[in-house]
């Protein structure tokens, strides 16, 4: 052990409930929580001194808050990360992150199934300021290595892929964008650090939407970044300005939510998985996709960059007459009592959601084809009910298709 604690003495459950707590004079056991916009100096020369950036300190929330900052600690900890900047969202984090990092003429290689909003971030809003994005799929790695362009800065995915569950191979894309002079950014919201550690496998950045797991029961909006401190403060300056700040409030949440999160995600897994496995063998499901099952093309991979699978699977149905189409998934997801029917995922409720119509609805039907968005197909974000319950809930949707 160092002199002064240091994030590497200790393991992910315990910096998840104890790394930067925030502690003030009244020595409350709870992280505080700092509501305030703005802060005040003991004199006319301090908030010069803080103004100027000569002394450190709070000066507006928008800039720094000692509770968004504890939250921003505590996940650079669990990422493996030398900083963090917190943001209102997932979106933010995502958009706040390229809008600071890259230039007009700059190429950027994604990964097609990136959660649908990244994707109209590339569309609409990069490819305005002259910044193009070239689309390959997450699994292959030939398709990466073809993508390249002179000026590519940044290699960008998701994995495992919602709501396929394909895996990307984290440490072999690393490699890929450093042999390039790029970044590797990862989105790791649907693993968070408790299964998942991209830094240590080779990623430059990681990307979070707080309001999935990290929270984990479903009530705030927040997202973060983490990685080396130059490009964190690059992210940070671009966030003073242009104002996408993390509210105190909500810090305050995901750090309530940080200290349940590898409990929590061990039970998510847990549930998953025995639900997948039993999926497979219930009569008017055609397939399951989820990466904790052996049949999955990349279980290997899975295995050996994750220590869980995550708690999001797919399945395809069909009914009792031999259809595989939209209606017998939607007469699927009304055949169910207990799950919520909802897009969100990453919440002790399970919830149920046909991507086609909903989360996919707009990507034109080659591309949906493309990324494997059939009409058939249904996702699950797997919650902590009980599992015998689950299995009972999807039963009735089973009978719903005529089995
Ligand atoms: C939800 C989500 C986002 C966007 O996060 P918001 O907090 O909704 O802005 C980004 N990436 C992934 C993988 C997500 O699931």
């Amino acid at each position: 052990m160092s002199d002064k604690p240091d994030p590497s003495d200790y393991n992910t459950d315990t910096l998840a409930i104890r790394w930067a707590q925030l502690r003030t004079d009244e020595m409350s056991h709870s992280d505080p929580i700092f509501l305030t916009s703005s802060f005040v100096y003991n004199s006319a020369a301090e908030a010069a001194a803080r103004f100027s950036g000569e002394q450190p300190g709070n000066v507006y929330s928008r800039f720094t808050n000692p509770t968004v900052r504890a939250f921003e600690q505590r996940l650079a900890a669990l990422e493996g990360g030398e900083q963090c900047q917190a943001l209102a969202s997932g979106m933010a984090a995502i958009s706040s992150t390229f809008f600071a990092l890259l230039t007009p003429g700059d190429h950027i290689v994604s990964s097609r199934s990136v959660f649908g909003t990244t994707n109209v971030i590339y569309d609409r809003y990069l490819k305005k300021f002259g910044i193009d994005t070239t689309l390959v799929d997450l699994d292959d790695l030939d398709q990466w290595k073809a993508a390249i362009r002179p000026q590519t800065r940044v290699l960008f995915l998701e994995t495992p892929s919602n709501p396929l569950s394909e895996v990307g191979d984290i440490e072999a894309l690393a490699k890929l964008a450093h042999d390039n002079g790029a970044l590797l950014i990862v989105d790791n919201c649907f693993c968070t650090p408790a299964l998942q550690k991209p830094i240590a496998l080779g990623a430059d950045l990681v990307i979070h939407s707080a309001t999935k797991y990290l929270d984990g029961q479903g009530r705030c909006i927040g997202g973060a970044v983490v990685g080396p401190a130059d490009l964190i403060k690059e992210v940070h300056g671009f966030v003073r300005s242009a104002g996408p700040s993390m509210s105190p409030f909500n810090a305050w949440v995901f750090l309530k939510g940080l200290e349940t999160l590898g409990l929590r995600m061990k039970a998510h897994c847990a549930n998953t998985l025995e639900l997948a496995r039993w999926l497979e063998r219930q009569p008017g499901i055609a397939k399951v996709h989820y990466a904790g099952l052996e049949s999955h093309p990349q279980h290997a991979l899975a295995a050996r960059q994750q220590s869980g699978f995550g708690a999001v699977l797919a399945i395809e149905v069909v009914d009792s007459d031999g259809n595989a189409d939209r209606q017998a998934a939607w007469r699927f997801i009304d055949g169910t009592r207990l799950l919520s029917i909802t897009a969100n995922l990453g919440d002790v409720k399970s919830t149920i959601t046909h991507p086609g119509s909903t989360t996919h609805g707009r990507v034109n039907p080659e591309e949906k084809e493309r990324a494997g968005i059939t009409e058939n197909l249904i996702r699950i974000a797997v919650g902590l009910e009980d599992i015998d319950d689950l299995k009972q809930d999807l039963t009735l949707a089973i009978k719903a298709l005529g089995f």
